[in-house]
C-alpha cells in the first residue's frame, strides 16, 4: 500500500478457547467434539437456580497468557453480565469482564520481514463460549450446547496493525504463543482460535482514526488476510467517490470473497452490562503471580533472538521458534553437539520435519530419531567419516530402522574409506585415464580439481573420503 493516499488501521479481537478440562463455570467436559449436548450441565445449559463456580485452572491460563505478553494483570477483577439474545446463548447473557478486566495492557511481539513488530494490547478479559446453532439442509435447524461454557479468553489489540499482512502474522504469532503456553491448541479450523478484525482507513499522516468496520466470522489465515485486504479495498472506494463508511458489523464470506453488512454496530450500553451477582471477584495475589511466571518457558521472541545468536538465519530462526517442539528438540540436539547450531538446524530442518506429519509431536518418546541421535549423526558428518550424501543415506535408515548411526556405521561398513592406499589407487586410475585434463590442469586450469574428485568418488562409489582425496590429488597432479 505504500505510495498510497490512504493508510489502513486494523485492531484485532482474538478469541482464544482454553483447553481447561471443565468449562469455566461448571463440571462438564470443555473438550472439542463428542455426541451433540454430551458435555452438557444445569450451568451451560442456563438452567433456572443454576449456580456458576469460576473454574481455577482457566483463570491460571489466562494469568499466564497476560504475564507471557507483559499485561497488567489486576490483583482483583470481576465479571459481568452481556446481554443479548440468541439460540446458542440459553442463559439470555454472556459472561464477560467489563470493566474490571483480568489483564490490562502489554504488547504481543513478533517479525514481519525479519522486523521486530510490537503490538499493544488493550486488555485481555476472560468469558464463557456460546454454543453451536446447526441449520441442517432441509431448513431445520439444531443446537448443540457442548462449546456454551468453554473459557475463552478474548485479546484486544490497540489499532496498531498497518496491513492484512501483518495482522495474519500478528494471529500467528498469538497461536504460536498461546501453543508454547500450553493453554490452547490455537486449532483455527476447530474454533480454539478465531477473530473478529475491525478495519478503517485514513489519509496518510493523518492522526485521527476513520470510521471503522468491524468483520466476522474470520476462520483462517487466509480469511484473515482476504477479509481484510477487501475491506480496505471497499473502503477506498468509498472514500474515492466521496461517500462515507458506516460503523457497522459485516459478515465475510470466504466462498463468494465478499462481505455483507449483518447489523449496525451495536453500543456497550445495548449489551445493558452489570456486574455478575453470583460470582464474587476474582482475587490473583502475589504468590499467584510469582509460581505463574516461574512457570513461563522460554517464549518465540526471546528464543528467536538467542537462535540469530547462535548464527543460524532468520529463516531458520522463523521455523525452529514456529512450534515449541521443534526448538525443544533443537536444543536438545545442540546440548549433544554444541558445536554445530547450523548444522543441526539443517539437518532438523531438511530431513527431520519433512518426515513428521505434525511437527508437535517431536518431542513424543517414539519419535524415530531422538535429538541425541540426530546429534550423533552431525558429528560423524562433521568429522568426515560420513559425506553429506552417505550422511543422508544413513539418517534414511536411522528413521525407518531406528537405529543409531554409531551402530549403522559399525555394523555395515558404510563409513567413508580412508584408507589411503585405496584411494590412492583410485586417483591414480583416474589421472591415468585423463591425460588431456591433466594436462590442463597442470597448465594452471584449476577448476578440473572438481572432475578428477568427482570421478574417484565414483570409483570408490561416493565412500571415499573426500579430504583425503583432495589431498592425494594435488600431490599426483601437482
Ligand atoms: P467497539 O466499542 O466498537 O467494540 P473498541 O474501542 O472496543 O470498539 O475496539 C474494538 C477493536 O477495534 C479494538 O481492537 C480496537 O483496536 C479496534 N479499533 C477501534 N477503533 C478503530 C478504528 N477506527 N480503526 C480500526 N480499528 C479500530
Ligand atoms: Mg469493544
Amino acid at each position: 500500500m505504500s505510495g498510497d493516499k490512504y493508510e489502513a488501521v486494523i485492531g484485532l479481537e482474538v478469541h482464544v478457547q482454553l483447553a481447561t478440562h471443565t468449562k469455566i463455570f461448571s463440571i462438564s467436559s470443555a473438550a472439542f467434539g463428542g455426541e451433540p449436548n454430551a458435555h452438557t450441565d444445569p450451568v451451560c445449559l442456563g438452567l433456572p437456580g443454576a449456580l456458576p463456580v469460576l473454574n481455577r485452572e482457566a483463570v491460571d491460563a489466562a494469568v499466564r497468557l497476560g504475564l507471557a505478553v507483559g499485561s497488567h494483570v489486576r490483583p482483583r477483577c470481576r465479571f459481568a453480565r452481556k446481554h443479548y439474545f440468541y439460540p446458542d446463548l440459553p442463559k439470555g447473557f454472556q459472561i464477560s469482564q467489563y470493566d474490571e478486566p483480568l489483564c490490562e495492557g502489554g504488547a504481543v511481539t513478533f517479525r514481519l520481514d525479519g522486523e521486530v513488530r510490537q503490538i499493544r494490547l488493550t486488555r485481555i478479559h476472560m468469558e464463557d463460549d456460546a454454543g453451536k446453532n446447526i441449520h441442517d439442509a432441509s431448513g431445520v435447524s439444531f443446537v448443540d450446547y457442548n462449546r456454551a461454557g468453554v473459557p475463552l479468553c478474548e485479546i484486544v489489540s490497540e489499532p496498531d496493525l498497518r496491513s492484512a499482512d501483518e495482522a495474519a502474522e500478528y494471529l500467528r504469532a498469538i497461536r504460536t504463543l498461546v501453543r508454547y503456553l500450553g493453554i490452547s491448541d490455537g486449532n483455527m479450523e476447530e474454533g480454539s482460535l478465531r477473530c473478529d478484525a475491525n478495519v478503517s482507513i485514513r489519509p496518510r499522516g493523518e492522526s485521527k482514526l476513520g470510521t471503522k468496520a468491524e468483520l466476522k466470522n474470520i476462520n483462517s489465515f487466509k480469511n484473515v488476510r482476504d477479509a481484510i485486504e477487501h475491506e480496505i479495498a471497499r473502503q477506498k472506494v468509498l472514500l474515492g467517490r466521496g461517500e462515507r463508511v458506516v460503523q457497522e458489523t459485516r459478515l465475510w464470506d470466504p466462498d463468494r470473497g465478499i462481505s455483507a453488512s449483518m447489523r449496525s454496530k451495536e453500543e456497550a450500553h445495548d449489551y445493558r452490562y452489570f456486574p455478575e451477582p453470583d460470582l464474587p471477584p476474582v482475587v490473583v495475589d502475589e504468590a499467584w503471580l510469582l509460581r505463574a511466571g516461574a512457570a513461563l518457558p522460554e517464549l518465540p521472541e526471546a528464543r528467536h533472538a538467542r537462535f540469530l545468536g547462535l548464527g543460524l538465519s532468520a529463516q531458520d530462526a522463523q521455523v525452529l521458534v514456529a512450534e515449541r517442539p521443534i526448538g525443544d528438540y533443537f536444543d536438545q540436539a545442540l546440548a549433544a553437539a554444541p558445536a554445530h547450531p547450523k548444522k543441526i538446524a539443517n539437518w532438523l530442518i531438511n530431513e527431520v520435519l519433512g518426515r513428521v506429519d505434525d511437527a508437535r509431536k517431536l518431542m513424543d518418546q517414539d519419535v524415530p530419531v531422538p535429538p541425541a541421535a540426530l546429534a550423533e549423526l552431525v558429528e560423524l558428518v562433521e568429522k568426515g567419516t560420513l559425506s553429506g550424501k552417505l550422511g543422508k543415506e544413513v539418517f534414511g535408515r536411522m528413521w525407518q530402522q531406528r537405529r543409531r548411526a554409531g551402530d549403522i556405521v559399525a555394523a555395515e561398513s558404510v563409513s567413508l574409506v580412508s584408507d589411503t592406499s585405496v584411494i590412492e589407487a583410485a586417483c591414480q586410475r583416474v589421472v591415468e585415464r585423463s591425460p588431456d585434463e591433466a594436462a590442463r590442469f597442470r597448465g594452471g586450469n584449476v577448476k578440473l580439481m572438481g572432475f578428477f574428485v568427482g570421478n574417484v568418488m565414483k570409483e570408490t562409489g561416493g565412500k571415499a573420503n573426500p579430504k583425503i582425496v583432495d589431498e592425494i590429488l594435488r600431490k599426483l597432479l601437482g
